[in-house]
Parts: structure tokens; sequence; C-alpha cells
């Protein structure tokens, strides 16, 4: 069929997952992004991938309202003495793109383009926060971009230009703000893991690996299939330091001037979407939940050309079908396309549209149509009047798959040793989290997750489980430096 264009992978996810990543991303795969617009680490995002983000936006939206943030919008310049007036955090100077210039003028002050908000926003709390009346306060932007300075990019796991999503809280006692970072991992566990089926774990990242300016950070970290973790969220506790920076300072009950609490949290909706595509994906393409899916029904017309009177009607068929499925609420197309049933198959698969409909000239007389999951492809021939209810079980089918393939995905990538040579022997071909006891998570750790960084090449310690914690047994050495062992870390290689 000369006139198709051509499209399908020609690797293997499991051998190969770099190139079968690059391969579903571009114009051969699902045409999720563009990364021919001329200006490096910077990518289009094309419809079918913004509709899935937008629905990711949706649903982060939805549950951080619920737990009373107000949403705004601040610029993505910053004034260079803002973006460096808290010490630490003004690290993140030298990954930051500048505006010098406007016209032909050279600016008086030059201006950052956003790396991440908090220094945009907390002059500006300093402003509105005045009174322990005002606590908590907690406010979020959503489908913003920031900038960095990456030097190696790929599409959703490293951009110079990414989609972001903060939340900014302000407390009056740390108490309150460690409450609020058990409430950001619930949003997880409810948008990540029950409406996007994607396994991950917290840790409580060691102190040399935390956010600029941050006293603590804690993540959640899920792996990809090349057994380097993806960072899904983070959420920092930044103690007093941004509000003594900032001078965010509110009068107590007693009229007196106190620093507040201060917590942001991140879901990586970019990188959530390269957990999407690489852990629900398959040799075909990608695999999208249900609810998650821009198209959550795709049917396809099976016709044979030559029968006109034949192809009309079952043409009309699919029509009836498509509206009677919008009813129930639904979103559906028909692939009236010129292409073999064959192709569309294919394509339609490839984009990890949750169920196919397939109706042919039997079907059409019957008052039929056959049903076909993307997770299993088994096909069902099923009764037009059992239509709502087939979808319903259907959907709820290939979640329950998706969810229990990934975590079972996921739940075989730990091993554990207390062996240095062991370890780096498993760093060498494993694709997981490798636990081992490790000394101190705290700053005196620093230089045996350096060597085991160097030794084991790339193996970055990600921190201690934060559900269900593995205390490190008395007899536990670093599996570095032999001294005491204070935790049990994980493992594993990083983007
Ligand atoms: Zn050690």
């Amino acid at each position: 069929m000369g006139k198709e264009e051509k499209i399908g992978i020609t690797v293997k996810k499991d051998e190969n997952f770099s190139e079968w990543y690059s391969q579903v991303c571009l114009e051969q795969g699902a045409k999720l992004v563009d990364i021919r617009y001329g200006v490096q680490g910077f990518v289009v995002h094309r419809p079918w991938a913004f509709k899935i983000l937008r629905r990711v936006y949706d649903y982060f939206d939805e549950e951080v309202e619920k737990d009373g943030h107000q949403p705004f919008l601040f610029p993505t310049v910053i004034p260079e003495e803002n973006l460096i007036r808290e010490k630490e955090h003004a690290g993140f100077a030298p990954d930051v793109f500048w505006v010098t210039e406007a016209g032909t003028e050279k600016l008086e002050r030059r201006v950052a383009l956003r790396p991440t908000g908090e220094t945009a926003i907390y002059p500006i709390y300093a402003l509105w926060i005045r009174s322990y009346k005002d606590l908590p306060f907690k406010g979020y932007q959503s489908r913003i971009t920031v900038f960095r300075n990456e030097k190696t990019t790929r599409p959703f796991l490293r951009g110079r230009e990414f989609m972001f999503y903060e939340t900014h809280d302000v407390f009056a006692t740390h108490k309150e703000a460690t409450q609020q970072i058990t409430k950001d991992m619930e949003i997880m566990e409810e948008v990540v893991r029950k409406k996007l089926k994607l396994p991950f774990i917290f840790f409580k990242r060691p102190q040399w690996d935390k956010f600029k300016g941050a006293d603590e950070t804690y993540a959640s970290d899920t792996l990809m299939p090349d057994g380097k973790r993806n960072q899904m969220s983070s959420t920092h506790d930044l103690g007093q330091k941004f509000a003594k920076a900032y001078q965010i300072q509110i009068q107590d009950e007693n009229g007196k001037e106190q620093y507040p609490w201060q917590t942001c949290f991140g879901p990586g909706i970019y990188r959530i979407m390269a957990a999407l595509i690489g852990i629900h994906g398959d040799d075909t393409g990608l695999i999208l939940p249900f609810d998650v899916a821009p198209t959550q029904l795709i049917i396809v017309p099976i016709t044979f050309s030559k029968d006109q009177e034949k192809t009309k009607k079952v043409i009309a068929k699919c029509q009836q079908i498509k509206e009677k499925i919008k009813n129930f609420g639904y979103r559906v197309e028909v692939d009236l396309t010129e292409n073999s049933p064959g192709f569309k198959f294919n394509n339609w698969e490839m984009l990890g549209v949750p169920i196919r409909i397939e109706i042919g000239p039997k079907e059409a007389e019957e008052e039929t149509l056959t049903i076909a999951r993307r997770t299993s492809r088994e096909k069902k021939k099923i009764k037009i009047a059992e239509l709502e209810k087939e979808i319903k079980k259907s959907a709820e089918i290939l979640e329950k798959e998706m969810a229990e393939k990934a975590e079972k995905y996921f739940e075989g990538k730990t091993k554990e040793t207390n062996s240095k040579k062991e370890l780096i022997e498993i760093m060498r071909t494993y694709r997981g989290f490798v636990k081992v006891p490790f000394c101190s998570i705290s700053s005196d750790g620093e230089k045996c997750a350096d060597i085991l960084k160097e030794e084991t090449v790339g193996g970055c310690v990600c921190g201690i489980k934060l559900e269900n914690p593995e205390k490190a047994k008395k007899t536990d050495k670093c599996v570095i430096c032999g001294k005491e062992a204070k935790h049990i870390v994980y493992v594993a290689k990083s983007y």
C-alpha cells in the first residue's frame, strides 16, 4: 500500500529500550514530540502528547485544589537579585537562561528564565502573608514550563524547557509543614498510582541530593525499563530558610514577628509522561489507561471496496455506534482513512488507544460488533445492546491488567547485597534497585556515595524508603566504608 505512510518500531523494548523510547516518541511512532524545532533541547509537543499531558495536569489540579490550594500564575522571568538571595538556592544560577536584551536595548538588570518558581513567588508572598491568620497559605501554578540549561536532552526525561507543576505552601509550624509532605504523597498515590497505574517508591533523599536551599527533600522514584531511576515528584521541606531570605514574616497571636515554615511540591509532569510511555508501552507502541487516552475507543470499519453497498452500510453502522458511545460519555472516533484495516490497527495500537471496535458487513447485519482491549488484544464478539456494559467492563479489565503488569514489573526490580564487590558486579548488568547497608544519609555519607558512584559507574544513593522503612541490623556495615550502617539505602542509576 504505497499511499500509507510508514509507521512501526523496529526494535524490541526489552532489547534496546533507549532506541525503542526514541522511536515511540518520534515520527515513526506515536508522534508525541517533534525535535526538529531548531533550538537544541527545545521540543514541540504534538497534539496526542499534549492531550495526555493536559489530562495529567487536570488530575493534579483537582487533587491539589481539594487539598486547599489556590491557583495563580507568576511571570516567567525572575530578577537576578531575587534568584540568588537564598545562598544555597543560588546554586541554580549556572543552569539558568538569562534575558539580557530587549529590542536593541541592553537591560539594566538581566532577568532569569524561571528554572523553578520559589524565587519568583516568595518575594510576593512576603507582601501577601502578614499574620498567622493568613496561614496556612497554599498556592500552586500549573501548565507552565521552566528552563534549565541541560547538557543532554531526551524527550520527557530531560529538556531545556519542560512542563512543570509547583505548589508553594506556608505554615505557622513545622509540624503542619511535615503533615503537608504526607498530603503531597497522598496526591501522588491518587494520581500516579491509582489513575496512571504507575508504581514508585517514596524516598527521603540523602543530604547531598536534596533541592538547593531545602532542609530535606522527599521524592518518588520509579524505574524505567533500562533500570534507571525516574524521579516523578519531589516535596521539599524548606524549613524557614526561604522565609528568612525573602522576609516572609507573620505576626503571631501575641503580635510577635515570626518566620513561617514552607514546603513546595512538584510532580514532574514530564517525568510522569516518560514513565507512562516507558513502563506501560510494549513492542507495538503506547498503552494508555482508559481515562487518560485522548481517544478512548477507536472504531475500525472492516470494508471491502468491491461492494459499495456493503461498505456504505458498514460506515453508516460505525457512525451510528460512534454516536451511541459518545452519548455514554466516552471519547470515540471512527477511522475513515483510506488505509487498510491492518494499518489502522497498527496505528491505533501505536497510539495506545485502550479499546478497539471492529465492524464488518456481517456485524452490520447481525447487530453485533467485535471489541478488543489494547492490553491483551483478545477479541470478543458482543451484541450492540450490551455495548455500554461491555465497554465499562473492558475498561476496568484493561486498567487492572495495566496496574498488575506494572506492579509485577516493579516488584521484580530490587536486589540486595551487603558486599561491595557484589554490588559492583550486580550494577554492571542489572537494571533495577539494589538495597545495601550504608553509613549515613547525612552529609557524613557523601564521601561513600561518591565512591559508590564511581565504582558502580553511575550508581546513585536514592535514599531511604519512607513507607515500611527497612532498618539496618546492628551488625550491618556500610557497603563502602565498612563502618556501622545507619540505614538500608536503595541504589540505582539515574538519568
Ligand atoms: Zn560509608
